[in-house]
């Protein structure tokens, strides 16, 4: 059964070339637009949030709960999807949740950001000292516990939309990016994705929970078009929670799960830690700021696209690639 949805992006999101990039990188380089999904200054949450809030609305919930960092790009996103229907946004936030070690450089503002467009859009936001992320989540469950025993039905929303039915937005995006795609390429010759469809040979993009990549991998498996996470997050581990994501995705369309080990990813932008801005995703967002016009954010799109400059370099990925822009850009006033 298709799972149903509301609408609040404007989609199809643009596509289109980086003419001065392509030239520099020597890639035939084209950039997903989902910077601008026209919702709530844009970002890859909004697609989620689609098929999210159609099943908040289903399960008749006033108030939802989630938990991230402080300057969370989902969280925005989720109070803007929240305010439309008029249902509670309360969330559980730590400055900088961490996995085993605290970081040892400081990351974004907390007062500055999406914090500041969390509080126009009214979201109710329990900040807690910085911990890991375990105890984030145990902070989550006691806030929607407090919110059930006051009587509300509460729905509960995984750090950065990543259930089932975000990874299913993803498995759509990942269509809406086929049907867009550009003409093939008449003047490359072999190994320059010159096979004649006007397909890519990569896309390339930030990876932190999940849902953006393991849609994406199961739109494109078995084809030519190679999907590669940049991960924002330290973690190897994360390619099994990623399996965990997909065989919740696979139940929704009918397929046979990706396994761990088939999802491509790039652990080498992560620089000082999740959260903390890098130098090479800073210089990332220079160079594409000053060559096109085109701003990316400090701690997920910065990153992938100073990954994708030293992959392009290295002769790691080329011909024809898609760089998805997943939002953030809020966060370059949070620096
Ligand atoms: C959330 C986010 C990502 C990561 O997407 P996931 O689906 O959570 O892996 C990448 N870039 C930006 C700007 C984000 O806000």
């Amino acid at each position: 059964m298709t799972p149903s949805k509301v609408q609040l992006i404007q989609a199809p999101t643009p596509l289109h070339r980086l003419e001065h990039a392509s030239k520099d990188l020597g890639l035939d380089l084209w950039i997903k637009r989902d910077d601008l999904t026209g919702f709530a200054m844009g970002g890859n949450k909004g697609r989620k949030l689609e098929y999210l809030l159609a099943d908040v609305l289903a399960q008749g919930a006033q108030t939802v709960v989630t938990c991230g960092a402080m300057q969370s790009n989902f969280i925005r996103q989720l109070g803007a999807a929240c305010a439309v229907f008029g249902i509670k946004c309360a969330a559980a936030v730590m400055k900088m949740p961490y996995e085993h070690e605290p970081p040892s450089e400081d990351g974004l503002w907390s007062e500055s950001g999406n914090v500041t467009l969390d509080k126009w859009l009214g979201v109710d936001l329990h900040v807690y000292p910085d911990g890991e992320w375990d105890e984030l989540y145990t902070r989550m469950e006691d806030l929607a516990q407090e919110f059930e025993r006051r009587g509300q039905v509460v729905y509960r929303i995984p750090v950065g939309g990543s259930s089932p039915l975000g990874a299913y937005a993803f498995w759509e995006a990942g269509l809406e990016l086929a049907a867009e795609s550009p003409p093939p390429l008449v003047h490359r010759g072999r190994g320059q994705g010159g096979g004649g469809s006007g397909a890519f040979d990569w896309i390339v993009f930030a990876s932190s929970s999940g849902s953006t990549q393991v849609g994406l991998s199961h739109r494109f498996r078995g084809t030519q078009t190679k999907v590669l996470g940049v991960l924002s997050d330290p973690e190897p581990e994360m390619a099994d929670d990623f399996a965990t994501l997909s065989a919740g995705l696979s139940l929704l369309i009918g397929e046979v799960p990706l396994k761990a080990e088939e999802f491509q990813v790039n652990l080498d932008a992560v620089g000082p830690g999740y959260g903390i801005p890098s130098e090479d995703g800073n210089k990332a967002i220079s160079y594409l700021a000053r060559t096109e016009g085109i701003f990316l954010d400090p701690i997920y799109s910065g990153k992938a696209f100073g990954a994708l400059m030293a992959l392009a370099k290295s002769g790691e990925i080329g011909g024809r690639v898609c760089f998805w822009h997943t939002g953030g850009v809020p966060a370059l006033f949070a620096m």
